[in-house]
């Protein structure tokens, strides 16, 4: 058998460095925000080249409580891909403001940013790219729209912690970025959690004081704000995990070269990586008409295999109530129907991948 991905070997991998850290933070006394957490806050910004990192709960709550600290909301328009999870509409959603979808470059299923100007409205007040797959959109076109029609960038960054556009980790172009470590992630805790990271110190302390029932001190509270604050178990497990991050992503790295020179030829359309991008491959995605028989041959040779996303969020019964039809977003609709995520991590091996490729190309 091989999984899709075993998350069990990550843990396995860093096991005591792991289980001392739960220890350090269980025998503290500590259990809610305090020093794991603000270590972590302060490691992770570092990572990421931001002056400032604020932990959350999840990543969800990163996108909710950016748009809320940016005063986003009932009236409001917001920019999003058609093609990605449905957490970043959902995000927008809650908030009382609108999504409004833009589709993806076919070639690298991120937002298309020659579509983004004619999306633009007097009600839009930001755009909210996603670094689908762990490669980053293209941010500097979206940076200059935003410039020129006064709109805010919202990056959701949930699968591309460490990758890079033209040399600069993703963390700190827009602003704000928002993360999730889920544990399925390439930098994953041990449960749910989340943290935005910023230049903007205002921006930064705003979403502080959000997560924490709009409180800086107890039973002041300044908002309206909710619970969201990143639990310090969590938080001292990420920090073990960030030290292995850089290696596990050029473990990934290999995996994918290995990907891309095996299935050369098959007719299947692979990743496409422009020249300026430096993706951190949370998923390595193959679009080919023939998905379905090709999911259950693999799934036949005991190989995991999902798909990112089944249903584009257009045409999930949780927007039916914004009437779009499933063909005004053909190219979200189209991949839907079309791409099939191969087992990818740091703890696949290479023999593992080849038998992969092997059934890919009918070999097996
Ligand atoms: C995982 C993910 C989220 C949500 O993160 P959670 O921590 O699960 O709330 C948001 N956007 C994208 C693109 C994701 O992959």
């Amino acid at each position: 058998m091989i999984p899709f991905l075993d998350l069990g070997a990550a843990y396995r991998e860093l096991k005591p460095e792991i289980e001392a850290a739960v220890a350090r933070v269980l025998e503290s006394g500590w259990y809610i925000l305090g020093p794991e957490v603000e270590a972590f806050e302060a490691e992770w910004a570092a990572y990421c080249g931001a002056r400032h990192s604020v932990g959350l709960a999840n990543g969800l709550d990163a996108l909710t409580l950016s748009l809320r600290a940016l005063d986003i909301g009932p009236g409001d328009e917001v920019i999003v891909p058609s093609n990605t999870y449905i957490a970043t509409w959902l995000a927008v959603s809650s908030v009382g403001a609108t999504p409004i979808p833009v589709e993806p470059d076919p070639t690298t299923h991120n937002i298309d940013t020659t579509l983004i100007e004619a999306a633009i409205t007097p009600r839009t007040r930001a755009i909210l790219p996603v670094h689908l797959y762990g490669q980053p959109a293209d941010l500097d076109p979206i940076l200059e729209i935003a410039r020129r029609h006064g709109l805010r960038v919202i990056e959701d960054a949930a699968q591309a912690h460490g990758a890079r556009y033209k040399g600069q980790r993703i963390g700190a172009h827009g602003d704000v970025v928002c993360w999730s470590f889920y544990p399925g992630k390439n930098l994953g805790a041990l449960g749910d959690a989340g943290a935005i990271t910023t230049n903007d110190a205002s921006l930064a302390e705003r979403i502080a004081l959000l997560r924490n029932y709009g409180s800086k001190q107890k039973y002041v509270n300044e908002e309206a704000g909710v619970n969201s604050r990143l639990d310090p178990i969590q938080a001292a497990v990420l920090r073990v995990k960030l030290t292995a991050l850089d290696e596990w992503t050029e473990r990934r790295r290999v995996l994918a070269a290995a990907y891309d020179e095996g299935l050369k030829g098959t007719g299947m359309i692979l990743p496409n990586v422009p020249d300026w991008a430096e993706p951190v491959w949370h998923l390595y995605v193959v679009r080919t008409a023939e998905r379905e028989a090709l999911q259950a041959k693999l799934t036949e040779a005991g190989i995991g295999t999902l798909i990112h996303y089944p249903i584009p969020p257009h045409m999930q019964a949780a927007y039916a109530g914004l009437e779009i039809a499933p063909g005004a977003l053909p190219m979200a609709r189209d991949m839907a129907g079309e791409v099939l995520s191969l087992p990818i991590g740091p703890h696949l091996d290479i023999e593992a991948l080849r038998r992969v490729v092997e059934t890919l190309r009918g070999h097996a």
